[in-house]
């Protein structure tokens, strides 16, 4: 699209195999090794840390500027047909408040496309028919090399700590996520979560600058009552995404016969509160994408006791930090720990004093530990609060493994019945 567009690019892959599969229309130079001098920008992926990398230092040393691809996609949006911008954020939510979004846009009949984090690249092959929507799920590292991108609708969802690794503390890490709203015009629709202090701060901040109305703050206690129609959205956490969604679609125009229906229609993503299966009144719940102690803790809240406490909790990996302070008003509803990875022995000392915890070390094990002991009506909920790293590629194989681990124990013991 660049060349077509009358670009010079120049392209660089640092994995040797992948420079063969560059574009022939495009040279190819390694950015730390050529003269900068001259270049309208230096497109870098998410993953790049902007705190220590070369590339970002010979950018830096040749004063052109660091961008991604979504402020590529900012910079050519006059060459589109006409379209609206929604972005989401925060640190927890994101991926599922996108799904929901391009969701009911769909069934309203509104074309929508995903880009940014998740799904394909937004400057990719797909074309977005007129007057659409592009939905854009949008981390922090994204926004921090997005300088012009002015959203329709921007969403923040919430704070909490996270990747703290590669910015300067909690602070600069909210601030990452506040300027999103920084770069949108005031006349614009802006949503936020109200369950953390850090977004009820930059929501604060927005009223100030923008007229009344534009403003909208969620926290979707009013849709609690209806949340048992909506099979893919449960817990505590998804009333926040669900809420944040709806103001989304009516900032756009949908009414509630539009949005409605699309909630009970939604069938949620892989890997967060992912119904496996149900086997001897045991439900099986895959939220591998739990991978900080605040989103393991929404997933812990979504099986309050009955009376007694019914989770199986199967958790660890590799910690992102040395408490799990945000899963802790809900330990008493774990019947029992299993705990894996490099954080097994950390977050055994945690739980022993709240809970039966067996230190199993490695996912199989916790699984088959906990099948043995699940009752008519447990739950065994795989929600790490960790990374996954340490065993495994990333969070969608450790859901994979769990789910086959599952299926594959749960059908021998069909065929041993
Ligand atoms: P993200 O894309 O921001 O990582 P996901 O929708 O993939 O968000 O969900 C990540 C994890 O966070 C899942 O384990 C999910 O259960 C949990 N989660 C989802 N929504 C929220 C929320 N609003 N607040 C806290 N945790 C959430």
């Amino acid at each position: 699209m660049l060349v077509d567009s009358g670009a010079q690019v120049t392209a660089w892959d640092s994995r040797e195999e992948q420079r063969s599969t560059l574009p022939d229309d495009v040279a190819i130079g390694d950015p730390t090794a050529i003269d900068l001098t001259g270049f309208d920008g230096v497109v870098v992926s998410p993953g790049v840390p902007l705190n220590r990398h070369p590339i970002v230092d010979a950018a830096k040393r040749a004063s052109v500027p660091l961008i991604g691809d979504i402020e590529l996609f900012a910079q050519m949006r006059d060459e589109l047909p006409p379209h609206r911008v929604v972005g989401i954020t925060g640190t927890n939510g994101k991926s599922t408040t996108t799904a929901l979004i391009h969701h009911i846009l769909r069934e309203a009949g509104v074309p929508s496309l995903i880009g940014g984090n998740f799904g394909n690249p937004i400057l990719g092959e797909q074309q977005l028919a007129p007057d659409g929507v592009y939905v854009l799920e949008l981390s922090s590292y994204q926004i921090d090399i997005t300088q012009t991108l002015s959203c329709d609708v921007a969403v923040l969802l919430n704070i909490t700590p996270d990747h703290l690794d590669r910015y300067a503390g909690f602070e600069g890490y909210a601030a990452a996520k506040a300027r999103l709203f920084e770069v949108q015009a005031p006349d614009r629709h802006a949503v936020f979560g109200t369950g953390d202090p850090q977004t009820r701060a930059v929501s604060q901040r927005e009223k100030a600058r923008r007229a009344p109305g534009l403003v909208h703050d969620v926290d979707g206690a009013e849709l609690a009552d209806r949340q048992g129609d909506w099979p893919s959205l449960q817990g505590p956490h998804n009333l926040q995404n669900v809420a944040a969604a709806v103001a989304t679609v009516e900032a756009i125009g949908l009414t509630s016969d539009q949005w409605l229906p699309a909630l009970t229609s939604f069938r949620g993503l892989p890997h967060r509160m992912e119904r496996v299966t149900d086997h001897g009144g045991v439900t099986f719940i895959n939220d591998s994408k739990a991978t900080n102690p605040a989103s393991a803790a929404p997933a812990l809240a979504a099986f309050p006791p009955d009376p007694d406490p019914r989770i199986h909790w199967i958790c660890g990996g590799l910690p992102k930090g040395d408490t799990l302070e945000e899963c802790e008003q809900y330990f008493d509803y774990v019947k029992a720990a299993y705990t894996i990875g490099d954080a097994g022995a950390l977050f055994a000392d945690l739980l022993a004093p709240h809970t039966r915890v067996t230190r199993s070390e490695m996912l199989g094990d916790a699984v088959r530990e906990a099948i043995s002991a699940g009752e008519p009506g447990d739950v065994v909920l795989l929600a790490p609060a960790c990374a996954s790293f340490d065993q495994f590629r990333d969070y969608e194989a450790r859901g994979d493994a769990f789910r086959q681990i599952v299926e594959a124990l749960v059908g021998d013991m069909e065929i041993g019945a």
